[in-house]
């Protein structure tokens, strides 16, 4: 007989975690899933679903403004932040329902409590003290985000964590940070109607995407009346009587309502017990792993953002999928993270899968780069100024197409299709025969002929 409880215990109920957990459970292995907040994680709970939920409250009043030229009168329309938040919160718990449910169905167990580990084959459960014996460990806790930069008041700062259960609109609203997070939510804010102010200590927003890309969206958050404070730090916060205070690099302050810090996200490793079974972490506290999501202890694997590899959902999915079939369905798999189609849900949304023009240089040599940008049809009468950026990068040896770069409406989706080409190693011919779909934004991608630039690598010479 066994001298395990369980053959797998998963440390960490969100995306990778019930995936690992579901999958080997469908090859016949016992299961018990750990979480000590809510089932789904971040993305469930407070990540990509809320946050995509209030990207599309954020929209409509580009809509309602819009209509006009489209012949519409629309009588002054006005947002109810509680019925939002009310709503949001009702379909988050819908979809953990699903997640638990199933969870239960596919036979694993479900622990409300926070684990953590006693050897390489021991979870200890925090709220009975019960000791489990598992064959294998998968940690999968996922990430927090931090309060850096550390100033003085800073705790009057709140992080995405907090922000998705905020009283009140914030009337005024300072957004700390220049990357995903940080972009949609000051679009967020933006278009539900708080005075916003996005602060970031680089000169341009989404640091390593497309230089194109990132002016493109600075333009478009200038245009929005979003207030960049860029080449900026906050030095303190202060709370006032109606209000934060936040004093700026520069010497200036400005009166907020709310201040968010969105300036990154750490593993989830600290009191886990990984240090004590010899687990090893980098230097930004991530588990190490190999090619398998095995850590250097044979029997713990990790999968997800606690991994620091490629921080997005669909990995920690594959990773935990992957884990599953190379454990215990006797398939080894690795996931692949070189080419990782990505979207940022600002307004104008962005969608991006390969290479940056900077990159493709250095990596390709030769590169060919078609761009294009435009106002879109709808623009015409809607009065829009936003102008909707796409551009193409080729490795000109090979006529491959190594990059997809989209600003503008629907580019999310846009870039899932172009990912399939892309993944699939198109070539910049196979774009120019495919036939156009008429009319749509997206035809730009397969009608660009002539390039906007060819570029010799200063590395490839
Ligand atoms: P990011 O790493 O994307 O951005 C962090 C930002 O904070 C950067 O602009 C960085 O500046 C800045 N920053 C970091 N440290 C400091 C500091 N000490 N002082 C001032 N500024 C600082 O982190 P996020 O928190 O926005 O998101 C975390 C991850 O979550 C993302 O990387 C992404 O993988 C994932 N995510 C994905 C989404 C999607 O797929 N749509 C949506 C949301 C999150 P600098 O550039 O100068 O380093």
């Amino acid at each position: 007989m066994s001298s395990y409880d369980v053959d797998l215990f998963v440390i960490g109920g969100g995306s990778g975690g019930v995936r690992a957990a579901r999958i080997a459970a469908g090859y016949g292995a016992k299961v018990m899933v750990a979480e000590e907040y809510r089932v789904g994680g971040t993305c469930v709970i407070r990540g990509c679903v809320p946050k995509k939920l209030m990207v599309y409250a954020s929209r409509f009043s580009d809509e309602f403004h819009e209509a006009a030229g489209f012949g519409w009168t629309v009588p002054e329309a006005k947002f109810d932040w509680a019925t939002l938040i009310a709503n949001k919160d009702k379909e988050i718990d819908r979809l953990e329902g699903i997640y638990r449910a199933n969870l239960e169905k596919a036979g694993v167990e479900i622990i409300d409590s926070r684990a953590v580990i006693e050897d390489p084959h021991t979870v200890r459960l925090i709220n009975t003290g019960t000791l489990v014996r598992a064959r294998y460990i998968l940690v999968a806790v996922g990430a927090h985000p931090t309060m850096e930069p550390v100033v003085p008041g800073g705790e009057l700062g709140i992080t995405s964590n907090e922000v998705f259960h905020l009283k009140s609109l914030p009337k005024r609203i300072l957004v700390i940070g220049g990357g995903y997070i940080a972009v949609e939510f000051a679009g967020v804010f933006a278009g539900l109607g708080s005075e916003t102010t996005l602060l970031h200590r680089g000169d341009k927003l989404l640091r390593g995407f497309d230089e194109d890309v990132r002016d493109a969206l600075g333009d478009a958050y200038a245009r929005r009346g979003i207030n960049l404070a860029l080449s900026k730090t906050v030095s303190r916060l202060d709370k006032q009587a109606d209000g934060i205070a936040a004093t700026l690099s520069d010497g200036s302050v400005l009166n907020v309502d709310q201040v968010l810090v969105a300036t990154g996200r750490r593993p989830n490793t600290n009191g886990l017990g990984l240090g004590k079974v010899g687990v090893t972490l980098d230097a930004a506290g991530a588990i190490v792993v190999d090619a398998y999501s095995q850590s250097l202890i044979p029997s713990i694997y990790a999968v997800g953002d606690v991994t620091n590899r490629a921080n997005l959902t669909p990995i920690a999915i594959r990773e935990g999928h992957a884990f599953a079939d190379t454990v215990f369905g006797d398939k080894p798999t690795m996931v692949d993270h070189s080419l990782i189609p990505t979207a940022v849900f600002s307004t104008p949304e962005i969608g991006v899968i390969g290479c940056t023009e900077t990159l493709a240089e250095v990596r390709y040599g030769e590169v060919e780069v078609f761009k294009t940008s435009f106002r879109s049809m709808k623009a015409t009468l809607s009065g829009s100024q936003d102008r909707v950026l796409m551009k193409i990068i080729v490795e000109k040896a090979t006529d491959k197409v190594v990059g997809v770069h989209v600003v503008g409406e629907g580019a999310g989706e846009m870039i899932q299709l172009a990912g399939i080409a892309v993944t699939m190693g198109a070539t910049k011919a196979d774009f120019d025969r495919t036939v156009a779909v008429h009319p749509t934004a997206a035809e730009e991608l397969v009608t660009m002929r002539t390039p906007y630039m060819v570029k010799k690598a200063v590395a490839a010479e």
